[in-house]
């Protein structure tokens, strides 16, 4: 059946928990879908607008590549349960959007580290004393850093409360404001968002340039402001860094508190790894987690994909995740990554972070600091970059490779004897990684 094809070309793209926990629980109703009209069936209301607000576009994407039809896709909750909870089905405006958030994004499964204790503390004071410390609260940082999951955490912890809460995209915001212009109801908008204890708005690096929404949604701030109701909102950047954001918005932006969240240091990498896989009932050795959290880019989301990537294909060849087979399965994605380090970017951090020049480290200097630099350099090339032996060392004008071979062994050999040189080694690595 097609619809249940394209749920299969879906599990494609999606992590393996997440087409069990969601996908994997729906039905497709072929006696209501039509060519440009899929219909699924959800067990809940929970789930419905989950998959509703996470992959209902994928769905619809993946319909128009598999038939060239361009479908509109419906999720709606079995039919047992509609007649028992007509509301849901009658109404679906109505329905809080509250139930879009994630269960787990809890700040009990957030792990706290430099990077985002800042921003884990405003959220979390935010959320014990909503409308009384900061508003708004405007959390940023870069993708995947965890700024959705602290603002669902305040949701969640205010559901709890009874409070009522919207947590909604300034995308799904501004499709909700032209579906009640279009239909003139307004006051059902207004209603909706001007009436909630706490509203969170993810991704508000979007309201640029659109005019109209930020005429609407500066009211809106303004009456929740004023009534004391908490405003938290999320940004890939500073209010000040959103172009064709009105100043008036902007400058609201910055009443309250904003907070950064910063890339993960490497300790925080681990222990968030570590923390995923005790979610998910993973289990890595240590050894692997460390590789994953020096080798893998600081988006968390990315890791959290290589893992249950792992643990899939670990699953279906019946092996255990030992190193090697971590390092098989990401080989390919390293490589890509390895092919955008130069030696000029390990140059770079190592000099910034052993304060010796990039010239020193290029130059034939004996002295020890320099050749210890030198010999780190060539190191860290040979794990980040293609080049070989050979080549690192015409690239420092040695004679033959001897010289590299022996920078290598000796650079193992005082890892191997002293702790902490070896994390400044995987700090070094971890460092020119996103130095790009
Ligand atoms: P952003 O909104 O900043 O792009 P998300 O909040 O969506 O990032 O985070 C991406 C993923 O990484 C989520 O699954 C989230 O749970 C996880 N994550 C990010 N930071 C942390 C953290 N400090 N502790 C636990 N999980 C985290
Ligand atoms: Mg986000």
């Amino acid at each position: 059946m097609l619809g249940n094809q394209i749920l299969q070309m879906l599990k494609e793209e999606i992590t393996n928990i997440e087409y069990e926990r969601y996908i994997k629980q729906l039905k497709y109703d072929e006696k209501s879908s039509k060519s440009n009209y899929a219909v699924y069936r959800a067990p809940n209301p929970l789930i419905a607008n989950w998959v509703k607000s996470k992959y209902a576009k994928k769905i619809a994407r993946l319909y128009e590549i598999k038939t060239g039809i361009r479908a509109q896709v419906e999720i709606t909750v079995q039919k047992k349960n509609i007649q028992r909870k007509s509301a849901v089905q009658t109404n679906p405006q109505k329905n809080s959007p509250s139930t879009k958030l994630n269960p787990s994004y809890t700040f009990e499964n957030f792990v706290v580290g430099n990077s985002n204790q800042f921003a884990y503390t405003a959220a979390l004071s935010s959320a014990e004393k909503p409308g009384q410390l900061y508003n708004p609260l405007f959390i940023y940082g870069g993708v995947g850093l965890g700024k959705t999951h602290l603002l669902q955490a305040i949701g969640n912890y205010n559901l709890q409360k009874g409070k009522s809460v919207i947590y909604t995209t300034i995308e799904q915001f501004m499709n909700d404001f032209t579906y009640h212009l279009r239909n003139q109801t307004m006051d059902r908008f207004r209603e909706k968002y001007r009436k909630c204890d706490i509203l969170l708005i993810d991704d508000v690096q979007f309201l640029s340039r659109k005019e109209q929404t930020q005429e609407e949604f500066f009211h809106t701030f303004n009456e929740l402001h004023n009534k004391s109701k908490q405003i938290v909102l999320t940004s890939d950047k500073h209010p000040k860094q959103i172009a064709g954001l009105e100043d008036r918005l902007k400058s609201r932006f910055e009443w309250g508190l904003i907070a950064d969240i910063q890339p993960p240091e490497l300790e925080t990498k681990i222990a968030i790894i570590k923390k995923k896989c005790e979610l998910d009932g993973i289990n890595l050795e240590d050894e692997v987690v460390n590789y994953l959290a020096t080798t893998m880019d600081n988006n968390i989301r990315e890791i959290e994909g290589i893992i249950i990537k792992l643990n899939a294909y670990a699953s279906l060849m019946n092996q255990k995740i030992t190193l090697e087979f971590a390092k098989s399965v990401l080989k390919e994605q390293i490589k890509e990554q390895q092919e955008n380090i130069t030696m000029e970017d390990i140059i770079k951090v190592v000099s910034e972070e052993l304060n010796i020049k990039p010239s020193e480290i290029r130059s034939k200097s004996r002295s020890r600091q320099i050749v210890n630099a030198r010999r780190i350099v060539m190191y860290l090339a040979r794990n980040l970059t293609p080049n070989s032996m050979p080549a690192l060392a015409q690239y420092f004008g040695m004679k033959d490779h001897t010289s590299v071979s022996h920078a290598m062994k000796k650079i193992n050999e005082i890892m191997q004897k002293d702790e902490n040189f070896k994390v400044q080694i995987e700090e070094l690595t971890n460092k020119i990684k996103h130095s790009q």
